[in-house]
């Protein structure tokens, strides 16, 4: 056992991810009132982007720029030490986000229950999927009139391909909602709209034919909830934490954010079940969370946009032992040694330098352009995390050089920016002109503007008729070789050197499939 055992036993290390308005944002913010890292509602702010506009982006990386906290919040709650991390809302992010997940140890998924299952929700589902990472489901809104409770159950079994757990059960919705009954513990959450945080008291009932429940909620709900739960003890059982922990059953919870209903239920129950930090694999071997030596690894680059303060932030999962200010760290890529004196915390809105980290928590390491996604910190050996996924772009544009006289300046723009993951770069094959891909358009517009604005290398980009980039492999490198010279018009290299079909249409892509059984086409490359 680790000396840090008792450190890596308290951390909870997790995300909240919905469709945007599901209500995340609304939830964090109750998460941070229970953990005392906020005192009022409100202060939290949505990083939403309201409008599809680059100026809303900009200003709200600024102001992110200068309080990066809210991509990380800790805060302790009943002694647990709980890594709440942000996730972009916007789809254009999306990349973003999907790379957030590879550093947490499990997910709450809150869904709305008038719209059910949305877009961004199944997108979101799928990456945890990829992981095995445990989820909590919360169903929101439900002092609205929302579907079917049943039929949501169903709707969320069958289109994100998870079994689910219900842990409550709610009593009406809408306007009738009257609250839910906690089928673990059998007791009664009585509906009230805007609970304080520390009000949220249930009723203790010996269980649901306690006749009180009649005098509490009537004798047609009463009847009706006997019923329900009836049906979902017998379909259900008892929830077996391991299905949970494998990923394969998700525990659910109906309540209303806004109205801090069923948050600390559920809060409560999170941190009794959820995953401590976990082990992870490399390269090289499978890293356990209980050795001493530290490894880490970084899943996000945030740059900072104030002219005045150029600097990027990097931000590092530590995966084991422990990570201290001012010492020497071996970064694996560049193989050196480095070390940081300036190390960030993130307590809710504040960040603060810290001298220490373990496994589960993230550290903010200033960058000055050392620093790529995917890159690990060890003490001495070599190797990376993996599973920290690339994701097929869906935009494709070719630069285009306003100022050859800055061509110089461009390259650099264009290295750095996709070295945070903003979006990837590709040059075509046999050439040299130089594509962008992203998941939206947005990202476009803040690449053309930070080019000119960080780098003073002004560009246009030219669309492409392509709609998706598939990494090629072949056991049989002549047959990929022949691909690529007969295909020179759809195939281009990735940053690393990858070989990528660029393909128009789901049409084309299929027929290039079938007519080259030899050849394997991915939809995501693993950056190592
Ligand atoms: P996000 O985009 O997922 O972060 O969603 P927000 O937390 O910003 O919530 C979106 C909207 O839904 C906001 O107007 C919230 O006030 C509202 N909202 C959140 N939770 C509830 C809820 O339980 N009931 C109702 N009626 N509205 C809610």
């Amino acid at each position: 056992m680790s000396k840090y055992h008792k450190e890596i036993e308290r951390r909870r290390t997790f995300a909240i991810i919905s469709h945007p308005d599901a209500g995340k944002t609304t939830l964090t913010e109750k998460f941070l009132l229970f953990g005392g890292a906020i005192q009022v509602a409100g202060a939290v702010k949505s990083n939403k982007i309201k409008k599809h506009a680059t100026s809303d982006f900009m200003e709200i990386e600024r102001q992110r720029g200068i309080s990066v906290a809210t991509s990380v919040m800790s805060f302790e709650y009943n002694g647990i030490l709980i890594n709440l991390l942000d996730t972009p809302g916007h789809k254009d992010f999306a990349e973003d986000t999907y790379r957030t997940l590879t550093a947490v140890d499990s997910v709450i998924l809150v869904v709305d229950s008038v719209n059910g299952v949305e877009d961004q929700t199944r997108r979101l589902m799928e990456v945890c999927r990829m992981r095995d990472t445990p989820v909590i489901v919360f169903i929101n809104k439900m002092d609205r009139d929302g579907k079917n409770r049943f039929d949501l159950l169903e709707e969320i079994e069958k289109e994100l391909k998870i079994s689910l757990h219900p842990m409550s059960w709610p009593i009406n919705s809408g306007k009738d909602f009257k609250g839910v009954y906690n089928l673990h513990d059998k007791n009664l959450l009585l509906f009230s709209a805007n609970t304080k945080a520390n009000e949220e008291d249930s009723l203790a009932i010996s269980d649901v034919n306690d006749p009180v429940l009649n005098q509490l909620l009537g004798d047609t709900d009463a009847a009706q909830l006997r019923e329900d739960v009836e049906l979902v003890e017998t379909v259900h059982g008892q929830l077996q934490i391991e299905e949970y922990l494998a990923g394969k059953i998700a525990p659910v919870f109906f309540g209303s954010a806004i109205n801090n209903f069923g948050v600390k239920e559920m809060l409560d129950t999170f941190i009794g079940i959820a995953p401590t930090p976990r082990s992870r694999e490399t390269t090289a071997r499978k890293v356990d969370v209980e050795e001493d030596k530290l490894s880490g690894f970084v899943f996000k680059i945030h740059a900072n946009l104030d002219p005045k303060h150029r600097d990027r932030i990097a931000f590092f999962r530590v995966c084991s032992g422990r990570f201290e200010r001012n010492k020497y760290f071996h970064h694996v890529r560049l193989d050196k040694d480095v070390r940081f004196s300036n190390p960030y915390s993130f307590m809710a809105r504040d960040k603060s330098i810290i001298e220490d980290a373990y496994a589960g928590d993230v550290v903010g390491l200033f960058d000055t352009g050392n620093f790529k996604i995917g890159d690990t910190l060890t003490e001495g050996e070599d190797f990376y995390f993996t599973g920290i996924p690339s994701f097929s772009p869906e935009i494709f544009k070719e630069v285009v050089n306003k100022d050859p006289m800055k061509t110089k300046q461009l390259e650099k723009g264009l290295m750095q920016l996709t070295d945070e993951g903003v979006a990837q770069l590709f040059t075509q094959f046999g050439g040299n002109k130089k594509i962008i891909g992203c998941v939206g358009e947005l990202q476009f517009e803040v690449i053309q503007y930070r080019l000119l604005h960080e780098y003073g290398a002004s560009v246009v980009f030219n669309s492409l008729p392509f709609f998706k980039a598939c990494w090629l492999t072949s056991n049989d490198p002549k047959k990929l070789e022949d691909f690529g010279r007969f295909k020179q018009a759809n195939i281009a290299e990735d940053k690393d050197g990858h070989m990528v079909y660029l393909g128009q249409s789901e049409w084309f892509l299929n027929t290039e499939r079938a007519n080259n059984p030899d050849i394997e086409f991915h939809f995501t490359s693993e950056i190592h």
